[in-house]
């Protein structure tokens, strides 16, 4: 081996202990928080994995700061409060997506029902009953009257926009760029229902159970990288002379969706679907949502208030009932 050889290996060896010393090596952090008006857990896999879960949650404010109905300086409160206004970044996405998400659901998903949430709202903070007249006034399809045209959105016809039921999706759409652009090796991240599943190899999601204050599982479902996301009765509601009203609105009737189901959830390739189509499948029911979720490639569970489950074909094998009070429908 001549000098100028010894002198190349020397460098290379040297480059490789260096970069094993400096470069930093795969943590896993957890954080949490409160997002969106409810928990956030992150769990990361990568190098400086507690800078990579933190931007995480900070991305998931901002984004709530500017589809927040309610937060002040928020873009999207702008746009209700005046009926027009500019929105960008993310949660312009975010406005562009879901409207193409009203559109193929056929407005059983609706993000422009936002008076109708609101009354519905109000009665929950002091549980009266509904008035139908009010309720008449306030339905039917209003994400037709939404418009967007570079980067301002308008609204017409009583539409108010209720990101809610989307959102939390959103947010984990936002993780996966961030964990991407990371080179994370594995994550899990969730907002509510909604859950991003990141990472090679596969993972287990749970199927809540629709018990009050139960934090147990009723079914697992083994499941690989992707998004997923449950929309239940039992999530947000009250209860007034024996009636449940949960937080799910027909907007066909402008009530709660009373079909015999207590959640639904659903696997995609994206959070905004995920989220977006648990909430649409539960307002069109165990018939319709299972036909719309196979014929358009998702993969579903639902499950009834008879303690049935029923899963799409794809899923089968991937589903153990955790309570045996429970059962899947063939
Ligand atoms: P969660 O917010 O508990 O995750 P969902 O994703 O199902 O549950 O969203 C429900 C929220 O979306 C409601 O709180 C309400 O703000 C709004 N919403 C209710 N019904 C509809 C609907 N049919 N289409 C669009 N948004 C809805
Ligand atoms: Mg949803």
């Amino acid at each position: 081996m001549n000098f100028k050889r010894v002198l190349i290996c020397l460098a290379l060896a040297t480059a490789v202990v260096l970069s094993a010393i400096l470069l930093p090596k795969n943590t896993t952090s957890e954080s949490y928080d409160i997002v969106m008006d409810t928990n956030a857990s992150v769990s990361v896999k990568s190098r400086r994995s507690s800078e990579v879960a933190g931007n995480i949650l900070i991305s998931a404010g901002k984004l709530e700061k500017q589809i927040s109905k309610t937060m002040s300086g928020g873009d999207l409160k702008t746009v209700n409060a005046e009926g027009s206004g500019p929105m960008d970044g993310a949660g312009y996405g975010v406005i562009i997506d879901s409207l193409e998400l009203c559109r193929m659901t056929g407005g059983a998903l609706d993000i422009a029902l936002g008076s109708l949430t609101d009354y519905w709202n109000t009665l929950k903070k002091n549980p009266a009953e509904p008035d139908d007249d009010i309720i008449d006034e306030l339905k039917g399809s209003k994400y037709e009257c939404v418009t967007v045209k570079d980067g301002i959105v308008s609204l017409e016809g009583g539409a108010l926009l209720d990101l809610g039921a989307v959102g939390k999706g959103a947010a984990c759409d936002e993780a996966y760029r961030i964990l991407n652009d990371a080179k994370a090796s594995r994550a899990v991240v969730s907002f509510g229902g909604s859950i991003l599943f990141y990472g090679k190899g596969s993972f287990t999601v749970g199927i809540s159970s629709p018990v009050k204050g139960s934090s147990d599982y009723i079914a697992t479902v083994k499941t690989t990288q992707g998004f997923v996301s449950t929309s239940g009765t039992y999530e947000r509601y009250f209860d007034l002379n024996g009636v449940r009203y949960h937080h799910i609105l027909d907007p066909v009737t402008g009530y709660p969706v009373q079909n015999g189901l207590v959640s639904v959830t659903v696997f995609a390739d994206s959070g905004i679907e995920s989220d977006a189509l648990s909430t649409a499948c539960f307002v069109m029911g165990l018939e319709k949502g299972m036909n719309f979720a196979v014929s358009n490639g998702y993969e579903a569970v639902f499950v009834d208030d008879n303690n049935n489950i029923y899963v799409t074909e794809g899923l089968r094998d991937s589903v153990k009932v955790t309570d045996s009070s429970y059962s899947i429908v063939k």
